[in-house]
């Protein structure tokens, strides 16, 4: 047996800007899931590394320490590729939901586990949860046997997988320390990793609505995560996109789901299908089925012209309970009572879809939830959003609004007349699909 470590002293290192060893991480880490730490330790030390910051050597050992927190799904059963994407969040953001089928309906598999959203709009699992019926709460051997079968499972977090982020997340989101690159490197890696996959591919989104508002940072978080990845051993790369505006026409759960088929079916919206085909290009070039992403760009445009990626959700759906009806009728899909849209003030171009604006009217409608227990109304939100650099007429729907609640309505009204700019001059929108890190 070694010296027993003291937190105060882990602590105290770390406070006076010291590289910590090895056994000090991993001590930190099984305290978070034994106890054996106080939650003002945990927290002390969240906010020492929050402001000393770690060694890309720290990080990764913080990550691998988290990643064996909990089981660690062997997927090496499968015998095909296995990728998965992460998006570090934004609004309107439904890739995930036709990406993994694409992906899948390629010869990749993804086992993607997602999380549920707090603040902002849904997550990936909330969104899959206004299909009647669709379960995301599947076990590991279910999750397997669905991917050894169908190549592609979009599932929840369970109690099993990294549980000593579920602590330390809980802790950092009360103690402003959640922006921090390291802690989110290791928060998000921990969690893909554990996964079982192969090659990870990241969106890391940057702008109003991102959860990383400046681009400088947002690259530096990218650089940190793709190195951390690589140092452990697994091909990543990053994607970075611009979150000003939303992503495609609407924000909202079951609308986002509807819009997700359209992408399947060949008539998603511009913006979306960019970021789809950038990120699907870079999970088939790094799982090594396309040799460039020209090729890899082909055949994700056949997934979808022959119709193969729409028949994977369709097997998804059913697969885990879902209504597979959703594939071919949004009319199975929850629908809001009240539907009002909001009218352009004036001709001009649309210059300005302020993301955040637009996630805060869908909260208040019920879209997301500002507590962990929140209850979301997958029925509500804001569809037929129009994009930057639209030429509109007076009188024009700016957007329509998916209402359950008079109350709500009215302030969701008011939130989104700021959000949406018309001007007299027209704009260009900023490039969406940036440099790929990695
Ligand atoms: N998403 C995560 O999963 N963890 C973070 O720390 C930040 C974003």
């Amino acid at each position: 047996m070694g010296t027993p470590l003291f937190p105060q002293h882990v602590i105290a290192r770390k406070r006076d800007g010291k590289e910590l060893e090895r056994a000090e991480i991993e001590d930190f880490v099984r305290g978070a899931v034994d106890g054996s730490w106080a939650d003002y330790q945990l927290s002390a030390l969240l906010m020492a590394v929050f402001l000393r910051g770690m060694t890309p050597k720290e990080t990764a050992v913080l990550t691998e320490a988290m990643m064996h927190s909990g089981i660690i799904a062997d997927l090496s059963m499968i015998r095909i590729p296995k990728a998965d994407k992460h998006s570090t969040g934004g609004v309107g953001d439904k890739v995930s939901l036709h990406l993994g089928p694409m992906v899948a309906a390629c010869g990749v598999a993804v086992p993607m586990v997602s999380g549920r959203g707090l603040g902002h709009t849904g997550g990936t699992v909330d969104k899959l949860e206004s299909i009647p019926g669709f379960r995301v709460g599947l076990s590991i051997p279910e999750f397997r046997a669905q991917l050894e079968k169908i190549g592609v499972a979009l599932v929840s977090q369970t109690a099993e997988l990294v549980p000593a982020d579920r602590k330390l997340y809980a802790l950092r989101d009360v103690t402003a320390t959640v922006e921090s690159i390291p802690l989110i490197c290791a928060s998000i890696l921990s969690k893909k990793l554990a996964e079982g996959i192969d090659v990870l591919v990241l969106d890391v989104k940057f702008g109003r609505g991102a959860f990383m508002k400046d681009k400088a940072r947002a690259r530096e978080l990218a650089v940190a995560l793709t190195s951390v990845a690589r140092a452990m051993g697994k091909p990543t790369r990053a994607v970075m996109t611009a979150m000003d505006e939303p992503l495609g026409h609407t924000v909202g759960n079951a609308l986002e789901v509807a819009e997700s088929v359209e992408c399947l079916k060949g008539s998603g919206p511009g913006d979306v299908m960019e970021v789809t085909y950038a990120l699907g290009e870079q999970i088939l070039v790094l799982a090594g089925t396309a040799k460039d992403a020209a090729a890899a760009r082909a055949q994700l445009e056949r997934s979808v012209s022959s119709g193969s990626a729409l028949a994977k959700f369709r097997e998804m759906v059913s697969a885990q309970g879902g209504d597979p009806r959703v594939a071919d009728d949004p009319a199975v899909l929850p629908a809001a009572s009240i539907k009002v849209p909001i009218a352009s003030p004036s001709d001009g171009w649309v210059t300005g879809v302020d993301a955040l604006g637009v996630a805060l009217a869908a909260l208040r409608l019920g879209a997301g939830r500002a507590r962990a227990e929140d209850r979301i109304d997958a029925a509500v939100g804001v569809g037929g959003l129009a994009k930057v650099g639209q030429r509109v007429q007076k009188g024009q729907p700016l957007c329509t609004i998916h209402a359950n609640d008079k109350g709500r309505l009215a302030e969701a009204h008011a939130i989104l007349a700021q959000a949406i700019v018309v001007g007299a001059a027209s704009v260009t929108p900023p490039p969406l699909v940036g440099e790929i890190i990695g």
